[in-house]
């Protein structure tokens, strides 16, 4: 059997599930800038969002390459998976690096959907991409570290249970590497917002959950520290490539959604008293997007399969993410192109997936770190920052 057969059965029940959750219930979300509790909730109970997650702490022990199709089906449904991917990708610190116990504490109620680990922060407001830089510092007093510092679009903090928070325990100027002396602390949202974070929303241009933190002497226990102090960084990189891997997918659901309704209307829309579909002007541009989503896809397969064989993938997994950012954002452009006036009109879906799909040309990697990584570390170039 090939792949794209063996994978059928997973693809037709996620995508039975997302049939629940029609272009109107995503479109009534957006307009009130909500977020689609039902629909995570659903995805959660039937296990999708636990997929990476072994068998023995409840989820189903799959791969990138499943977990990856899970996501891409949302957003090929017209759904939008920034909503809860997350949890997928975030989890994973706390599984490879977590003790035992911690992992025990939480993760079954993860996976059940009791816990909802959906929230990382790590992006701050002066530092930006410079990540070793950031300046949130967690200081040990007894059985506890004291946090002060700042954050911000962190994401999904309003409707997340728990936080990775990526923070300094030893300062810039006492380390040898600017790496060293990051730490990753797991913070109980529920206990600390409003007693040590502050929530300060963001407003997007599109849809999606995503805040300020303002952290004044935030107390957290020295148990919830994950893996070893001063090792976070390496830590968070580790999952780096699995978020890659996932929002390419997603990118490429995205992709074929735009592909689908560009394609569908191409044919129906008579103007002149003929398809518009039928002018090379217009069914080109959509020819083309279709190639570089399908030329983008095989990239995301790669670097899914080498990440499951737990082969070296950075290389892959980053160049899968700007390939299908760059198709998606491209198929988007077509698809508005195609509808004319109506791929403005809020009820054609086309608009938002459009604000949605702009987004992964920025984060969670900019386009431009992307290429700096490959010219650096595949290509051997002098490092350019
Ligand atoms: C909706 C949304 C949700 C997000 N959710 C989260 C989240 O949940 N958790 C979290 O931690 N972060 C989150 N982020 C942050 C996101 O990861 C960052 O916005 C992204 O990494 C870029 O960082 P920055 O915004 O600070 O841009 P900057 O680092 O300030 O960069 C600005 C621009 O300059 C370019 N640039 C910077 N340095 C260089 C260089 N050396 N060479 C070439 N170009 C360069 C960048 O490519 C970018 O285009 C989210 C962002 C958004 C918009």
């Amino acid at each position: 059997m090939t792949s794209s057969e063996t994978h059928e059965p997973l693809r037709q029940a996620v995508a039975d599930l997302c049939g629940s959750y029609p272009g109107e219930y995503w479109r009534k979300v957006d307009e009130a800038r909500g977020y689609p509790e039902e629909f995570v909730k659903a995805l959660t109970e039937a296990g999708w969002l636990a997929a990476l997650m072994p068998e023995e702490y409840g989820g189903s022990g799959l791969g990138i390459t499943e977990a990856s199709i899970i996501l891409e089906e949302v957003n090929r449904s017209g759904g939008n998976s920034g909503a809860c991917h997350a949890q997928m990708y975030i989890m994973g610190t706390l599984l490879r690096h977590g003790s035992e116990e911690q992992k025990r504490k939480y993760l079954p109620k993860i996976a059940s959907g009791e816990l909802r680990l959906q929230a990382f922060g790590v992006t701050e407001p002066n530092t930006g991409t410079d990540t070793t830089r950031l300046k949130t510092m967690a200081v040990r007093n007894g059985a506890r570290y004291v946090v002060n510092g700042q954050k911000v679009f962190i994401s999904r903090v309003q409707h997340s249970d728990l936080m990775t928070l990526l923070v300094r325990t030893t300062p810039l100027d006492r380390v040898k590497k600017k790496s060293d002396g990051l730490s990753v602390l797991l913070v109980d949202l529920r206990e600390a917002i409003g007693r040590g974070i502050t929530v300060r929303p963001i407003r997007t241009m599109m849809n999606h959950e995503t805040n300020e933190l303002f952290i004044d002497d935030l107390e957290v226990p020295v148990e919830n520290l994950i893996g070893e102090e001063g090792k976070g960084f390496r830590y968070i990189l580790d999952g780096m490539n699995a978020e890659r891997t996932l929002i390419a997918a997603e990118c490429v659901g995205d992709g074929h959604w735009f592909i689908e309704r560009a394609k569908t209307y191409a044919k129906d829309r008579v103007v002149f008293d003929r398809p518009i579909g039928q002018n090379q002007g217009v069914q080109f541009p959509i020819a083309r997007a279709y190639v570089n989503v399908e030329a983008a896809n095989l990239m995301r397969f790669k670097a899914a399969e080498l990440f499951d064989a737990g082969k070296p993938c950075g290389a892959e997994a980053n160049m899968a993410k700007l390939l299908a950012a760059d198709a998606s954002w491209e198929a988007a452009n077509v698809a508005i192109q195609t509808h004319g006036g109506f791929g403005f009109a809020v009820e054609y879906d086309i608009e938002r997936k459009f604000r949605e799909t702009r987004l992964y040309q920025v984060a969670p990697i900019s386009t431009n770190l992307i290429l700096s990584f490959v010219a650096e570390h595949v290509l051997g170039l002098p490092r350019s920052f």
